[in-house]
């Protein structure tokens, strides 16, 4: 079965396969759902190719990749970073970071904005929530996420916009789990919105799917999905 599937994506990924992938998960999605195009452990003329398709939007989980990559490709590339950020790199990609998905802690947002300020730059973020019920991801809890947002500290954050929420769903065959959790992410953007950001238009982004599991995330109202190997066909590390 593996060694099938592997074969498959190594001919999906030939040629022009990387631009018909993009036409078809766009047809598939509905037009409010924007499209990451994950490009981790990915070439830049892999990446070229999406954006010759018109890909604009690119997400990568690794500070120095995205470090390394950012220069040597086109300007107006929108890098979303998507993985667990640690604080000493926050000053690297804040310059150029589009959007940053995987806030996760008090700590690294005062970071981002101590490094935002000294450019004079708003960077936008996303908080990081874990819905999986895997002991393995990162994200706060809501009562974590509560506390970051009432703190005075967050309230002199002027360089941080925060715009939506983003989560990870188990690895998993069992669907029905699956929708759960994206339910509840769903839920907590609800939750989020009314309680914290009544009066703000921006916060807007519910950051949820991947390959294996974005029709359930749309399904359950996520406007953000991350897909990586259903584009670039399958990751070697
Ligand atoms: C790698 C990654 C993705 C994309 O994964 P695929 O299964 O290749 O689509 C999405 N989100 C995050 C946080 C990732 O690290």
């Amino acid at each position: 079965m593996l060694k099938l599937s592997k074969i498959y994506n190594f001919a999906k990924n030939s040629g022009m396969q990387i631009q018909e992938n993009l036409v078809r998960i766009k047809q598939q999605i509905p037009e409010n759902v924007n499209l990451v195009a994950v490009s981790k452990t990915k070439p830049n003329e892999d990446i070229l190719e999406a954006y010759a398709g018109g890909q604009r939007a690119f997400g990568e989980n690794k500070a120095q990749e995205i470090i390394s990559k950012q220069p040597e490709l086109p300007a107006d590339i929108q890098w979303h970073f998507i993985g667990h950020l640690q604080r000493n790199k926050v000053k690297y990609i804040v310059p150029f970071v589009h959007l940053i998905h995987s806030v996760d802690s008090a700590r690294l947002l005062r970071e981002i904005n101590k490094e935002a300020a000294k450019i004079n730059r708003i960077t936008d973020c996303l908080l990081q929530f874990h819905i999986a019920t895997e002991e393995t991801k990162f994200g706060l809890d809501m009562q974590e996420a509560a506390e970051i947002l009432t703190s005075d500290d967050f309230v002199r954050m002027n360089h941080i916009n925060i715009r939506g929420v983003m989560g990870m769903a188990t690895f998993t065959e069992d669907q029905e789990r699956v929708k759960n959790e994206f339910n509840k992410l769903v839920s907590i953007f609800k939750y989020m919105k009314t309680s914290f950001f009544k009066e703000a238009d921006s916060f807007s982004i519910i950051s949820g799917g991947m390959s294996g599991d974005y029709p359930l995330a749309i399904e359950a109202g996520c406007n953000m999905i991350r897909v990586g190997s259903d584009i670039f066909g399958e990751r070697v590390y």
